[in-house]
């Protein structure tokens, strides 16, 4: 069964298909960067992770942009208080959030434009939206999109502006926008920016956070892309106002397919920054939480199901990679060239419709444990059984194969090893660079500690 995904658009499950080039191209709403991430912001990259990874399970490539807001109100109020340049303020949590993906096994995206590195491309299209009359410029110098002008606004988030309109119009008299759904896409420099603005056609200002998305994504992916996700609170009015942008510039549709995670939330709220309700990854790393079982816990739950945070979905998680570790260890202790059992071949079958159904990760996990279940049961030793959890793995990034690696390092692998340990025993560091590079040539990742060398398999 191909992939098949929920779009926010159409509010219909749908195939998941490549536009072009066997590429899923992805745009996913990146962080303020303004403040350590908090694990509700986590649960949405996670998601985006899993989505990632099952394109890729299904032998599709994936060109995944994410973008970093370094620049909006909340930056610079940070970066004012704190007295320091704007770039320096984010770049302590742009480095954080970055080492936060690593624990948290979020592979990578291959883009992760700054907006303060775009501002030419978001002026640009500013421009394009001014001569083509759907948006205009007020008494103060910010630009804003004229909703009213663009027929469509409204259709993702399922909205009959038309009928809403007038009372706004009546509303909005007393401001520069002439509606109050009029969104700004530039906005003039105020006393409390500081420091912080660039010139423009329309005088000094910033750019909107809306302009962002829309000016960065298309310029990495293209006029019209695939895919474009986020928590469900972007929904509207960020991506509504980002298709009103692109499509009124363009005139061609912007993405194909949107897909929202639902919140999660701490007794029954949001967990957001606002509320003070939230933690940190590493408030929970000070805790003793490791970054897989924090993974396994958002990960777990259903995307569009809402998931209400808890230390005992913590320590469940901890119990069942527990459970799984012990498993896999042991199976790769014994493990041989038997022919697979077919109830691995079936386990995978339920696990490949369960993430192809929507991303339905619980029912993924349930064909998990019960492979685990029959592995355990039949004391089977055949490496196949080790390759369908390696297989599964590749979706949900929450098994330690560690002992597993150690019993399948290649011979020839290990004999550059063991040269490798020679090299380094008669401190020969030139050739114990080279041979590093040779076994990662061979796929091998070396790591010294001081217990000695180890390797792990490098990730594709
Ligand atoms: P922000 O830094 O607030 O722009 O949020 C970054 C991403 O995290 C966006 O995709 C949000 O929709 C998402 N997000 C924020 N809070 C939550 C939450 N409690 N649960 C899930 N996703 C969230
Ligand atoms: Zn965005």
């Amino acid at each position: 069964m191909a992939m098949q995904v929920f779009n926010s658009l159409t509010r219909r499950v749908e195939p998941l298909e490549p536009l072009a080039e066997n590429t899923i191209r992805l745009y996913t709403c990146g962080p303020t960067v303004y403040n350590f991430a908090h694990i509700g912001n986590f649960r949405a990259y996670t998601f985006e992770d899993i989505l990632r990874r099952v394109v890729q399970f299904n032998g599709m490539k994936i060109k995944q942009v994410m973008n970093l807001t370094d620049v909006d109100d909340k930056t610079i109020r940070g970066a004012n208080a704190a007295g320091v340049a704007l770039t320096d303020y984010t770049k302590t949590y742009k480095d954080a959030f970055f080492a936060d993906l690593k624990v948290l096994n979020i592979q990578p995206a291959e883009v992760y434009p700054a907006a303060t590195d775009h501002i030419p491309e978001m002026i640009a299209l500013v421009e394009k939206l001014v001569e083509k009359g759907v948006a205009y410029k007020s008494d103060d110098g910010s630009v804003y999109f004229a909703v009213t002008k663009f027929p469509g606004y409204g259709k993702l988030a399922h909205i009959d502006f038309d009928h809403q309109r007038t009372g706004a119009r009546c509303a909005a008299d007393e401001y520069d926008k002439e509606n109050v759904g009029d969104f700004a896409l530039w906005k003039a420099w105020e006393e409390s920016d500081g420091p912080v603005g660039w010139d423009s056609p329309w005088g000094r200002g910033r750019p909107g956070w809306h302009i962002e998305c829309s000016a960065m994504s298309m310029k990495y992916l293209g006029e019209t892309f695939d895919l474009h996700t986020g928590g469900i609170d972007n929904l509207f009015p960020h991506h509504e106002n980002e298709i009103a942008q692109a499509e009124a510039a363009t005139g061609k549709p912007f993405v194909n397919t949107w897909m929202h995670c639902a919140h999660l939330r701490v007794n029954g709220e949001k967990m957001s920054k606002s509320l003070g309700n939230f933690f940190t990854l590493r408030d929970l790393l000070d805790k003793g939480w490791k970054g897989r079982e924090i993974r396994y816990v958002l990960v777990n739950a259903h995307y569009r199901q809402g998931l209400n945070f808890a230390f005992s979905a913590l320590e469940d998680a901890r119990r069942a990679l527990e459970r799984i570790d012990r498993c896999v260890d042991a199976l790769a202790a014994r493990a041989n060239d038997e022919p697979a059992p077919a109830f691995a071949q079936e386990a995978l079958d339920a696990f490949t419709a369960a993430v192809n159904d929507d991303l339905n990760t619980p029912k993924a996990f349930a064909a998990l444990f019960d492979l685990v279940r029959q592995t355990n049961a039949s004391g089977t030793c055949s490496k196949a059984v080790l390759d369908v959890f390696r297989k599964m793995d590749s979706v949900l990034g929450v098994i330690f194969f560690g002992k597993a690696e150690k019993a399948e390092v290649p011979a020839e692998v290990q004999a550059l090893l063991d040269a490798r340990a020679a090299a380094r025993a008669a401190k020969n560091w030139a050739e114990s660079d080279r041979l590093r590079d040779e076994i990662a040539a061979a796929g091998w990742l070396v790591k010294d500690s001081k217990d000695g060398q180890s390797v792990t398999r490098k990730s594709v």
